[in-house]
């Protein structure tokens, strides 16, 4: 299980290794994405709070990332932290998010990214329930959700 420490060591020395690497040009991106995907993965924007697809879904499944479909998290990790942005406890895999400090908008936060495509989902905070404490706050344009289906 990812702690905060884990988390702050990924962010300042080196991410783990990603399963794989899928490199496209901003262009590629702008063709595949739509223009809300784009500015959430390739542009790090933020979508407004609970005007957004995942926020209040509970449904048992998988996420992945919109922009090369890598697993990114289990439903069974999600839970509500009224902030208005899916939340999760823990990424799917302890290789499937990158890390990096992030100083935007005047704040001091982690960024999370796809360790795939590099595509901003959102950002991490030590404030989770436990056992974890921490909580990866996504944008759900940068997620889609499928059902899994039982064998
Ligand atoms: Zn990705």
């Amino acid at each position: 299980m990812l702690r905060w420490v884990d988390v702050l060591k990924f962010a300042k020395y080196s991410n783990p290794e990603p399963p794989r690497l899928i490199e496209k040009t901003e262009a590629e991106w702008q063709a595949e994405l739509t223009p809300a995907q784009f500015r959430v993965l390739r542009q790090q924007h933020t979508e407004p709070p609970y005007r957004n697809a995942y926020c209040r879904s509970y449904e048992p499944g998988l996420y992945a990332c919109v922009g090369c479909s890598s697993l990114l998290f289990d439903a069974h990790t999600k839970y509500h932290a009224i902030s208005g942005w899916p939340s999760f406890t823990q990424p799917i895999t302890k290789n499937a998010i990158k890390y990096a400090f992030d100083e935007s908008n005047y704040m001091q936060r982690i960024e999370a990214s796809c360790n795939v495509c590099g595509g901003h989902l959102g950002h991490v905070f030590p404030d989770g329930p436990a056992p974890s404490g921490i909580r990866y706050c996504i944008n759900s344009e940068s997620i889609s959700w499928q059902r899994v289906m039982p064998f």
